[in-house]
Formats: structure tokens, sequence, C-alpha cells
């Protein structure tokens, strides 16, 4: 999706009250009666309707008048107000290209001031998945705020925690600066997925590094479960770093040894097709399947000490809960199915569509928008966070 940040500037402080009025009422509704929005937002005169017109012609709130006239939030919507969140926290000033689309999330550089360059993830996590949604309802009814705004904060809140956890043990991961709502602020990676690298000077060197965190992970008691080619980066120098958390699992998971064995698998296959290493064929630690004499690197599940506690502990401490943990679980679980319809069943407008292709190193592959940084006005009003407050008073 393109993130056009040049509307930031012509945002008045009546402009963001209106939008922070709608993602209050979005807590419990889908569509925000416009009377409620008009409410929470408070503007004499009927101001809020006039608003409202002008954040619907920037595309930050959607109209539904189905049932009743009513407004929600746009990814846009939602992306400005974390933006200038972000912005008013002075975590950074500007808003760069686009250097990444995943399956469910915008990757963009953004700039400090004094001219640092990090990386900005936007969580997009209903995109792709509206249908699981749909059939996890049942499970998710008695939570009323249970939406894509819910879940991909959740998402964010999960990937920082963990990128935060997984630094301070010293694994290569991003450094995390900062989270708010659906959108992680991390330090820049150098280098480029792996996918995208035809050569290797010291490919089993690589490989060895690879797994061994895989091994290590599983030490601290967790597992990756998407620990491939694209969710691993690689710097000229050879040096690895790990990206992408939202579906990490505890090594306690009733599927653990399934999702362990298969983020082995991504990388024995990826190895042995792409840089031609002789590795073994499938030789998991099923019962009664092959000899332990028999020299094997493909590290075994059961053979591992694991520690379970690192889940637990750890992301307690940075806010992300064993709930929160076990909700996007649930969902996550529930499949990724391509779709270009909302959880309310509508439509979705084209800029809010998501095409997942099948795995495709183009999806995957750096999108260089031809974007020119644009900067923030930082003279924007007052940071949405007291504006939030306020409105909670
Ligand atoms: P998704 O969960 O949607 O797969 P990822 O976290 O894997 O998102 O990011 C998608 C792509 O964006 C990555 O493959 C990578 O090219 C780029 N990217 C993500 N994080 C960074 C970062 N910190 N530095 C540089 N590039 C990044
Ligand atoms: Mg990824």
């Amino acid at each position: 999706m393109k993130l056009d940040v040049n509307a930031l500037r012509y945002l008045s402080k009546d402009d963001f009250r209106v939008l922070t009025a709608v993602e209050m009422g979005m807590r419990n509704h889908e569509i925000v009666p416009a009377e409620l929005v008009d409410r929470i937002a408070g503007l004499k005169h009927g101001g809020t309707y006039k608003v409202l017109k002008n954040l619907l012609k920037h595309k930050l709130v959607h109209h539904d008048s189905s049932k009743y006239d009513g407004f929600r939030l746009t990814y846009l919507g939602y992306d400005f107000l974390a933006i200038k969140t972000l912005v008013n926290r002075g975590v950074f000033s500007a808003v760069g290209r686009q250097i990444g689309v995943g399956k469910e999330s915008d990757i963009f550089e953004v700039a400090t001031e004094d001219g640092t360059i990090m990386a900005m993830k936007l969580h997009r996590l209903g995109r792709i998945s509206f249908r699981a949604v749909k059939s996890k309802r049942d499970y998710l009814m008695h939570r009323s705020s249970y939406n894509w705004l819910y879940l991909s904060r959740l998402a964010a809140l999960k990937e920082y925690a963990f990128m935060k956890a997984l630094g301070e043990h010293g694994f290569p991961v991003p450094e995390a600066v900062d989270c708010n709502r659906h959108c992680v602020i991390m330090s820049l990676v150098q280098g480029y997925p792996l996918v995208q690298v035809k050569e290797l000077g010291n490919p089993d060197e690589v490989f060895d590094t690879i797994i061994n965190l895989v091994v290590r992970l599983a030490e601290h008691g967790l597992i990756h479960c998407d620990f491939n080619e694209f969710n691993i980066m690689i710097d000229d120098e050879e040096k690895v770093t790990m990206i992408d958390f939202p579906q990490m699992v505890s090594v306690s998971h009733r599927n653990a040894k399934m999702y362990f064995d298969r983020d082995v698998d991504c990388i024995f296959k990826f190895f042995r097709k792409r840089f031609n290493l002789s590795l073994e064929e499938d030789n998991h630690d099923d019962e009664g399947s092959g000899s332990e004499t028999e020299e094997s690197h493909r590290p075994s599940f059961s053979s591992i000490a694991k520690s379970t506690g690192f889940l637990d502990k750890q992301l307690a401490a940075s806010g992300f809960t064993r709930k929160d943990q076990d909700d996007i679980e649930k969902f996550i679980e529930g499949g990724e199915e391509q779709n270009t319809v909302s959880s309310d069943g509508e439509e979705l407008p084209e800029n809010e569509q998501h095409h997942n292709d099948p795995i495709s190193t183009e999806l995957y592959s750096l999108q260089l928008a031809n974007q020119e940084t644009l900067s923030i006005n930082h003279a924007m009003g007052d940071a949405t966070e007291e504006l939030q407050q306020n409105l909670d008073n």
C-alpha cells in the first residue's frame, strides 16, 4: 500500500481529534455511528461532520451507511495515528521509501532529525486472513474490541517484545526501538533477505550459523515458526540477522516439534538447492528412523535441552501477556487465505486489498517505491496520546 504521508502536514488538531474518536469508537463498534464520533470528539457547532468529510477525502476513514450512518478507520487512518504519536514522541521525524512488503505488513524507512535511518513495520494482520477471522468469531465473540485493529496491534506488540527480549539475549535481531498501535520501529538491517542472495563465500559457515540459531532459540524455549530465506537477512560480510517474529511459539506448544522440524527443513532445502550443499535428506528424530551413530547435522527437537520459562517471564515484562499469546496463536493457526473482503463482508477498496501470491520472490523482494523522503511537520498540534487521555477522562 502506498503511504502518502504528505497529507499529515495538512491535518489539523481537530482532524486528529476526530480520527482518534473514530479509533476509540472502534473498541466496541466495527462501524462507529457518526453521532458517537461526534460525542467523543466533542467539537463545537457540528464541526465533527465537516472534519469527517475531510478525513474521508484523504481516505483516513471509510463511510458505511448500510446499517446506519457510520465510519471506520482505514489502514491509512490507523497508520497516521501511529506515525503521529511516534513523531510526537521524537522517535523519528520523516517517513521515506517503502523497503518491503511482507505477507502481513508494509515496511518503510524512517529518519530521525540527525539523519539516522530506521525501519518501520506496519502490521496488517487482518489483511490476508479475514475469512480466518470470521471462522474464529465464535471463540472471540465475547471480545468486543476484536477486529483487525486489535490483531495488528497485538502482532506489533508481540514482535516488539520478542525482538527486545531476543536482542537482550544476544540473538542477532534488529534493535527494537519503539512500538505504537500496529507499528514497530527497529534498526535498519544492512543487507538483503537470503532469498535474494545468489552466491555466498562460505555457505557452509552461514548454514551452520543459521541452524545454530534455530537450536539456540529452542534452548531458550522458542520456535520461530517462519524461519526461512525470506526472514533471514545477510550482509556483505555474511553476517546473519533474523527478522519477523509475530508467529513465534513456545517449545511447550502442542505442535512444537512439527514447527521446529519445519523451520529446520526450510533451511536444509534452501541451502541444498541454492548453494548445492550436500546435506542428507529428511531424517527427523522420528521413532525408529535412522541410526544415531550415523553422523547427522540435522538437529533433533527431542535432544535439545529446553528452558520453557523464557517466553512467559521475559515477555510479560514487556507488556505482552500469556493471554495475548494465546489470542494471537488462535488466530494465526487459522491459516492464511487470500481475499479481498473485509471482516464485515464488504469488498475492500483497491488500496486496502493485498494480493497474496504464493510465496514468491517478487512479493518479498525489495519494493523500491520511487518516493522522495517526505518530512512530517512537527508542529501538528498536541499528541494523540495526550488527546486520548483527555478523551478518556
Ligand atoms: P512479514 O511479517 O510481512 O513477512 P517481515 O518482517 O518479514 O514482514 O519484513 C518483510 C521484508 O521487509 C523483509 O523481507 C525485508 O526485506 C524487509 N525488512 C523488514 N525488516 C527490516 C529491517 N529491520 N531492516 C531492513 N529491511 C527489513
Ligand atoms: Mg517475513
